[in-house]
């Protein structure tokens, strides 16, 4: 691994801004540093590098000064890296930012590559693989949910969790193993019984985080939502409304907004994904069905359905066979189990204009009815009140989620491994046999904390993180 090399990134974000933030890290830094920097009292020059101190001065090459700076030195191993490393402060001008870099490249860095300084920490120990992409997810964090799960991970919970699994997992292995050491003398050292449920407490904890999955999944990209109904319903106006910006399509003519358009908003630090989608109506019209195809894709897809009803051009019979035939349909689609956990919100639109439908009738078989304008921007809490419903922020400081797709993975398969191991111990399958399926559990479990990593996983994760991180 490229660990000997002394690297070096913009770390703040691209473009201009107040100040700017420079790294430079591994074995150069220092005599990189000493070419580069002037404090702004020279009889501190000897000191300042056996400080974790934050120092004034200047950048300069040669006699070209570029800007006055602060610069913050950490000693190997106490650094974010673990290798010596400098944290530069400067002006945020592009060209100064810059400026610098080149100068820190011509004395000997090279520029670093995407989450290289993140590689380095775990390359050095600092932290582990799961805890190095919970430091992405913290940049990526919209939300105080996102913000919560990658807080835990990175602080080392759900580590300790999978560590503590492995770690049963391999005292489970050394009893097979003991056992396998002796076969030719058919001694049964580790009492099956025994053996047996410990795989089924070990099989339940994994099953257990494996399953956290679809809620961590939701709660990290946020909840997903479809806004659906006949066209001119005002879902696009709905939309608008709740983003509180001009993004869908709103127009008179029935059918039109026919791209789906994708936006978050955060409500009481959960983020909701929002879904529009094209009209519900029945047509023999090509790009309609493509639309009423792609409904029910999003409908899929969604944990909250809001149904929007134009409340004024619909009476209250209508609207009910409107809403019956939605369930009809979402019946003939789904499995119960998908449904129940579907919220359906019937929204009656256009409260501010006469209504075919009396106030405050509840629709069956639905979760909530709500009545609102969406033009005038009424009654729109009334929904925001049911959305922060169905997330359970507070919940989540106390469990542990798996929110990242590699993890879940990689879960899913020590899964099936232990089922293999379950199978061969219920049946005379050859211990050496079984033996195989205890190291692939092992194995997988590994993966996730980065025990066991190969350097093409390490790359594909690392290159997903951004330059300077
Ligand atoms: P969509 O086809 O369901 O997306 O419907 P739009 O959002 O494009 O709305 C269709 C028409 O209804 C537009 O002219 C909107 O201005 C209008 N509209 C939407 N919501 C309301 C509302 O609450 N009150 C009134 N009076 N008009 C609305």
């Amino acid at each position: 691994m490229k660990n000997s090399a002394t690297i070096t990134a913009i770390s703040t974000s691209p473009g201009k801004g107040a100040i700017a933030v420079i790294r430079m890290s591994g074995p150069l830094t220092f005599t990189i540093i000493k070419k580069v920097y002037r404090p702004v009292i020279e009889s501190n020059n000897k000191y300042y590098l056996n400080l974790k101190t934050t120092h004034l001065g200047s950048i300069c090459d040669k006699e070209e000064w570029i800007d006055e700076v602060l610069i913050t030195l950490y000693k190997a191993p106490n650094s974010y890296t673990g290798d010596d490393m400098a944290e530069i402060s400067c002006h945020g001008s592009t060209y100064i930012q810059h400026r610098i870099l080149q100068v820190l490249i011509k004395y000997g860095a090279r520029p670093a590559e995407t989450g290289e300084f993140t590689l380095m920490a775990f390359i050095h120990g600092k932290m582990d693989l799961s805890q190095a992409e919970a430091v992405a997810d913290l940049i990526d964090a919209r939300s105080q949910t996102a913000h919560t799960l990658a807080k835990q991970q990175m602080r080392g919970g759900y580590s300790e969790k999978i560590k503590a699994l492995r770690k049963k997992m391999v005292s489970f292995a050394s009893l097979i193993e003991l056992e396998l050491d002796f076969s030719e003398e058919d001694v049964t050292f580790a009492d099956r019984d025994q053996l047996k449920k410990l795989l089924a407490d070990l099989k339940n904890e994994i099953k257990a985080l494996h399953a956290s999955f679809s809620l961590g999944n939701v709660l990290k990209h946020g909840i997903p939502i479809a806004i659906v109904g006949s066209p001119n319903a005002g879902k696009s106006t709905l939309l608008n409304a709740l983003l509180n910006e001009e993004r869908a399509l709103v127009s008179d003519i029935p059918g039109t907004t026919r791209d789906t358009i994708e936006d978050t908003i955060v409500i009481n630090g959960t983020a909701y994904r929002f879904i529009d989608t094209a009209g519900l109506r029945e047509s023999e019209e090509k790009i309609e069905i493509m639309g009423m195809k792609r409904t029910w894709e999003k409908i899929d897809k969604a944990a909250v359905v809001l149904y929007v009803i134009d409340g004024n051009a619909h009476t209250e019979k209508q609207a009910t066979t409107m809403v019956n035939g939605l369930l009809k349909n979402l019946d003939a689609r789904f499995t119960k189990k998908q449904i129940d956990t579907k919220k359906i919100i019937v929204v009656v639109n256009k409260c501010d204009l006469k209504s075919g439908i009396p106030y405050q009738r509840a629709f069956k078989g639905v979760d909530h009815t709500v009545y609102i304008s969406a033009k005038e921007q009424q009654h729109l809490e009334k929904i925001i009140e049911i959305l922060s419903q169905t997330a359970a922020i507070q919940r989540l400081e106390e469990e542990l989620v798996v929110t990242n797709t590699r993890h879940f993975y990689a879960l899913e398969r020590s899964l099936e491994a232990i089922r293999e191991i379950e199978k061969g111990l219920s049946s005379s399958i050859p211990t050496d046999l079984v033996a195989v399926d205890i190291r692939t559990a092992m194995h997988y479990l590994g993966e996730i904390t980065g025990e066991i990593s190969s350097q093409e996983v390490l790359e594909s994760i690392f290159s997903t993180f951004c330059i300077g991180k």
